[in-house]
């Protein structure tokens, strides 16, 4: 497909029927056919299972579907180009699916479930759903490599710092996956050459978490440190082959040599201005599928949005989400 750029008007006309969806898919995913078989994996010989009336074919229950069908020449099984991908097995229509996505690719702050329950006419539920399913694809891959060279790092609480409640405030309820507290701390690492975003949430701030962390991330020996001057930074600094410690209490943000963590501090405003603004209030159960979400927003905000479009269809596989939604949940 000639790489066009997509926007909600083109898109609509596009996608006039399902089977059109269906085909906008196959062409994002496949270049058109498919490449290989995504129940037994074989790359061979596959069939489109034509309907006999040319677009619509009857389902087991006796209603009409214009769901395209190919059969493997293998395993003699048929598959659809939502098989094994965070669409498989949805009953909301396709063409909903990529208009979700698309504004999920394009809006900096976000989308709530209430919006797209709203603007699509689906149930909170099933946009609850939907949405987390996509931040599935948005996720890193598990054996994403090591940052090297120049790597930010900073951390700050989501839920609001603590330190700043007043302590006659209501008590808060034991709640979330850390226990007793709705205050976790994030870290995120930003690579200064590619500005790759990582976000994680982290149980406590201390030198061992952090230094677990980091070493998941970064190659450690091979990799100049930039960060704010806490303490705990400051342990590590001698396995780092190098360490800038910004000493933000002096009122300095950038020191001799160009270190800085202003990238880091500027990722953390734009996820707390969407968190509060968008989600309003998100389970700290759920909050890393958030912070992937935003991680990835901020890794490709120099792409356009046709491009993170194309990007997450093409990372829809084997991702599929079998959990179920928590109601009210935005
Ligand atoms: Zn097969």
């Amino acid at each position: 497909m000639e790489k066009q750029e997509f926007s909600v008007p083109k898109l609509a006309a596009r996608l006039k029927t399902e089977a059109d969806a269906y085909r906008f898919l196959e062409e994002l995913r496949w270049g058109g056919e498919p490449q290989a078989c995504p129940l037994c994996g074989v790359v061979g010989k596959f069939y489109f299972l034509k309907p006999a009336n040319g677009e619509t074919r009857r389902t087991r229950t006796g209603s009409r579907t214009e769901r395209r069908l190919w059969k493997c020449a293998s395993c003699r099984r048929q598959f659809s180009v939502l098989t094994n991908t965070i669409f498989h097995g949805t009953r909301i229509p396709l063409r909903t699916w990529v208009l979700v996505i698309f504004d999920m690719c394009s809006a900096k702050n976000g989308v709530s479930a209430w919006e797209v329950s709203r603007k699509y006419g689906i149930t909170n539920e099933s946009a609850w759903h939907m949405l987390h399913r996509i931040r599935e694809a948005m996720k890193r891959e598990p054996v994403a490599g090591l940052l090297r060279r120049t790597v930010i790092a900073d951390e700050t609480w989501i839920g609001g710092d603590p330190k700043n409640r007043h302590r006659s405030g209501p008590r808060v309820k034991p709640r979330g996956p850390f226990g007793g507290t709705d205050k976790i701390p994030v870290l995120a690492l930003v690579h200064h050459e590619t500005r790759e975003v990582r976000a994680m949430s982290i149980v406590d701030v201390t030198g061992k978490n952090l230094r677990r962390q980091l070493g998941r991330h970064i190659d450690v020996p091979n990799t100049h440190l930039w960060t704010d001057s806490a303490g705990y930074y400051r342990q590590l600094a001698p396995e780092f082959a190098d360490h800038e410690a910004v000493n933000h209490k002096a009122g300095q943000y950038k020191v001799r040599g160009g270190a800085t963590t202003n990238a880091a501090e500027g990722f953390f405003s734009q996820l707390k201005r969407s968190l509060d603004g968008t989600h309003h209030h998100v389970s700290l159960w759920h909050l890393d599928r958030y912070l992937e979400q935003f991680a990835w927003l901020a890794t490709n905000c120099r792409k356009s949005d046709s491009e993170r479009l194309r990007m997450l269809i093409n990372n829809v596989d084997g991702r599929r989400l079998t959990y179920r939604p928590i109601p009210g949940v935005a």
